[in-house]
C-alpha cells in the first residue's frame, strides 16, 4: 500500500468526515441515505448478459458512497455497502431460490494498475462481505471464488459505450484455474457498477470457455440509464 493511501485510510479511521452519501455528521452511511436507497431492482436493459440485480442506481448519495469507497479510501464503507449487496442478492430471482449445497460468487476483477492505486481489489473485498453476510442466519450458503483476473493493459472505461468497452476487455480477461469453483455449481457475478453490460458478458463469456456456468449478476448500482451519474448514456436498447 502507499504511503498517501495509508495515509488516507488512517484519516478515515480518525477523522471521519461525516455520512459519504450528503456529509451529515456522525456516521459513514447515515440512516436517511440507507432509507432512500429503495428495493433492489432487476437491470432489465442488459441484452446477452446474465440476469442481473442492481441495490440501487449509480446517482446521488449511493454514487457519493461507492466513489468514496472505492476512489477516496473509505474503506470502513465496505460495511453499508456489503449490507445493500445483502438486500440485491436475496432479491436475485435465482440467488433467492433455495439450493442445495454451495452457491459461488466471482468478483468482476479489477485493472492491476486500478488495484494497486487503490491499495486493493474492492469489488472482492465487497464480495467476501456479501458472501459473510448470506451465511449469517444460513440465508445461502455461499463461497467466494476469485476465478477471473485481468491482464494489464487497456483504460478506465468511464465513458466508453457497449462496443469499445467489449474491445477494452478482449483478450485481457482470464479465468484463474486454481481459483474456480467446483463444476456444475450456481456461480454468480459481483460488481460495483452495470453500465452496458460489456465486464458481465465478458466474465461470463470467459467462465464458460472453461466449463463454469454464470446464473446472474449482483451489482451494486445500475448505471444502464446514465453514464457518471449526469449525462445520458450512448447505449440504446437493442431490438
Ligand atoms: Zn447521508
Amino acid at each position: 500500500m502507499s504511503a498517501a493511501r495509508l495515509l488516507t485510510e488512517l484519516l478515515d479511521l480518525v477523522l471521519p468526515d461525516g455520512c459519504a452519501g450528503c456529509a451529515a455528521p456522525g456516521q459513514h452511511w447515515c440512516p436517511r441515505c440507507a432509507a432512500d436507497q429503495g428495493p433492489p431492482r432487476l437491470v432489465t436493459r442488459l441484452p446477452g448478459a446474465p440476469p442481473t440485480v442492481a441495490a440501487g442506481t449509480y446517482a446521488g448519495p449511493l454514487r457519493q458512497a461507492l466513489l468514496a469507497y472505492k476512489e477516496r479510501g473509505r474503506r470502513r464503507l465496505a460495511d453499508p455497502l456489503a449490507d445493500l449487496l445483502v438486500d440485491a442478492a436475496l432479491a436475485h430471482p435465482v440467488l433467492a431460490r433455495p439450493a442445495p449445497g454451495r452457491s459461488w460468487l466471482v468478483p468482476a476483477p479489477s485493472r492491476p494498475a486500478a488495484s494497486r492505486a487503490r491499495g486493493g481489489d474492492h469489488v472482492r473485498t465487497l464480495t467476501e462481505a456479501l458472501a459473510e453476510r448470506l451465511a449469517d442466519g444460513s440465508r445461502r450458503s455461499v463461497g467466494v471464488s476469485p476465478g477471473l483476473r485481468m491482464h494489464a493493459g487497456g483504460r478506465d472505461s468511464v465513458g466508453l459505450d457497449a462496443a469499445a468497452r467489449a474491445a477494452n476487455l478482449r483478450g485481457r480477461l482470464a479465468p484463474r484455474p486454481e481459483y474456480l469453483p467446483p463444476p456444475g455449481v450456481e456461480v454468480f457475478l459481483v460488481d460495483d457498477v452495470v453500465t452496458t453490460g460489456a465486464t458481465l458478458r465478458a466474465c461470463a463469456a470467459s467462465l464458460a470457455a472453461v466449463g463454469v456456468r454464470v446464473a446472474g449478476a449482483i451489482t451494486l448500482c445500475d448505471a444502464t440509464g446514465t453514464h457518471c451519474g449526469n449525462r445520458w448514456s450512448a447505449n440504446r436498447p437493442t431490438a
